[in-house]
């Protein structure tokens, strides 16, 4: 008779496996060779028999072909079609002399510039590192960051912080911000005036942190830097350039977890974005 599993270990099994779907990983498959069963993984406590059983006996993640799916392409402009006269979102912006996040903060105060302060608790600025490498811009706080007044704490932000944590980093290695920093009423996406006037702060913001890659989450946070129109599947996953840097958009975490199908090509984005910043890929498991 095998030993009961503790049940911290039931715990551990059963958050690795949540994490495993989170990242869009569903199939797994039962190592029948030898007994007892090999996990073929490398944490040493999900090796034990017992354990493997308390996870219902399947316990490896069948191996995805991520590395292969990381396809350096040529840096791409996406021609601006959002402003066909005038200047462009950002050109208006000036630079601020010896900018910093707290002078950012300072400058926003308690904001009244658009019509997005009437619904808000709280003004959800950002958060992470200053001189974090990579920066998350998302769309705009819902109901939890307006209540709590940071960014992606949700469930869409639990989802967020796995990525994160997938990647080999923690929440406060990037920095994490909105293209507006107030909560639009009923999540509706923020409105083109709205944007207008909150995003030069989001400018600002990159500029202080001078990150090697943006990652924008979802369409209004890529066409806001961007300036386009175009659908984000049209360049979702490419590397782009936009002003000086590398810039990738992919999927909003919020529309992963109505479509978790789409996780798979997330995950491999953010391979992408791992690459580029010398993180480690997760080993190719050997046939
Ligand atoms: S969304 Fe931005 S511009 Fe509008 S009130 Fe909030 S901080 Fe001010």
């Amino acid at each position: 008779m095998p030993e009961p599993t503790p049940e911290s270990l039931q715990q551990k099994i059963e958050e690795r496996l949540r994490y495993y779907e989170d990242l869009g990983i569903r199939l797994f498959y039962r190592d029948r060779r030898g007994s007892p069963i090999s996990t073929g993984g490398s944490h040493p406590e999900i090796s034990k028999e017992p354990v493997v059983r308390a996870a219902r006996e399947i316990i490896v993640p069948k191996p995805i072909e991520l590395p292969n799916a990381v396809v350096t392409r040529p840096l791409e402009r996406i021609e601006p079609v959002i402003s066909p006269s005038g200047p462009s979102l950002f050109e208006a912006v000036d630079k601020v002399a010896d900018d910093t996040l707290p002078k950012i903060r300072e400058d926003i105060g308690d904001c009244t510039r658009c019509k997005l302060h009437k619904g808000r608790h709280k003004i959800v600025f950002g958060d992470g590192s200053a001189k974090a490498q990579l920066v998350f811009v998302g769309e705009g706080p819902g109901a939890d960051e307006d209540a709590q007044g940071l960014p992606f704490v949700g469930r869409a932000g639990k989802l967020l912080t796995q990525m994160i944590e997938a990647m080999g980093l923690q929440r406060k290695d990037v920095y994490i911000c909105n293209v507006v920093k107030c909560r639009p009423p009923e999540n509706r996406a923020p409105e083109p005036d709205e944007v207008a006037t909150c995003s030069p702060y989001l400018l600002r913001q990159i500029d202080v942190i001078q990150p090697k890659v943006i990652v924008c989450l979802g369409a209004v946070a890529a066409k806001t830097l961007l300036q386009t129109n175009r659908g984000i599947t049209q360049f979702r996953g490419q590397w782009l350039e936009w002003r000086g840097r590398k810039l990738m958009a992919t999927y909003h975490p919020a529309y992963l977890l109505r479509n978790p199908n789409a996780k798979g090509e997330v995950w491999k984005d953010l391979q992408k974005v791992m690459t580029e910043l010398g993180l480690q890929l997760p080993k190719k498991k050997s046939s």
